[in-house]
């Protein structure tokens, strides 16, 4: 039996749609659920083995994306989300009755991703989401309690489904964090 990733991606990966235009995340709460309406389609959707993201109750991994702060909104019940951690370079901001992140905002001007939101497009029930193209931070799932000696297991799941497995961010990314404190540092041309 293939090894569980995440239920968005177990059934093989869903191509999103170029012209989508946004939709509705809504919280897992049957009462008075939070909203977020984006105006637009995700970037960068990828499935994380951090263990600060947040996933659907036994999944091994989230899946999470990217999107312009300019585009969202809270829509109803927004009283019910606190920061899961003021702290960290992320703040997360979680429905208090039922745990899910409705978005990750960074306030911080100088980080590589200030500008962008993180979101989980599975609490959407529109279709069309850009498509997870790989797979960050694997290794990481080792720090949650997963059995290292069945990381190999893991990883061929991962590149089955298309999901190139990164035990950091991938290329792109990582390249964009490196160009980001190139121009800090003026190592290179702003
Ligand atoms: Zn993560
Ligand atoms: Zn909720």
């Amino acid at each position: 039996m293939a090894i569980k990733i995440h239920p968005a991606v177990d059934g093989g990966v869903k191509p999103g749609k170029s012209d989508f235009a946004g939709g509705t995340l809504t919280c897992l709460c049957t009462s008075a659920p939070v909203t977020v309406t984006l105006k637009g389609n995700t970037a960068f959707n990828h499935v994380c083995g951090c263990t600060k993201c947040w996933k659907p109750k036994g999944a091994l991994f989230s899946v999470v994306a990217v999107i312009g702060r300019d585009k969202l909104t809270v829509g109803a019940n927004g009283n019910k989300l606190k920061i899961v951690d003021e702290k960290a370079p992320i703040q997360r901001y979680a429905c208090s009755g039922c745990g899910a992140h409705l978005y990750g905002r960074i306030e911080n001007k100088n980080h590589p991703f200030y500008g962008f939101d993180f979101v989980h497009t599975e609490l959407s029930k529109d279709s069309g989401w850009s498509a997870p193209e790989f797979a960050a931070f694997v290794s990481s799932i080792i720090e949650a309690g997963f059995p290292p000696a069945k990381m190999g297991e893991v990883r061929a799941r991962l590149r089955e489904l298309k999901l190139e497995p990164y035990d950091c961010l991938s290329p792109g990314l990582m390249d964009l964090i490196a160009t980001h404190s190139a121009k800090q540092k003026g190592t290179l041309a702003a």
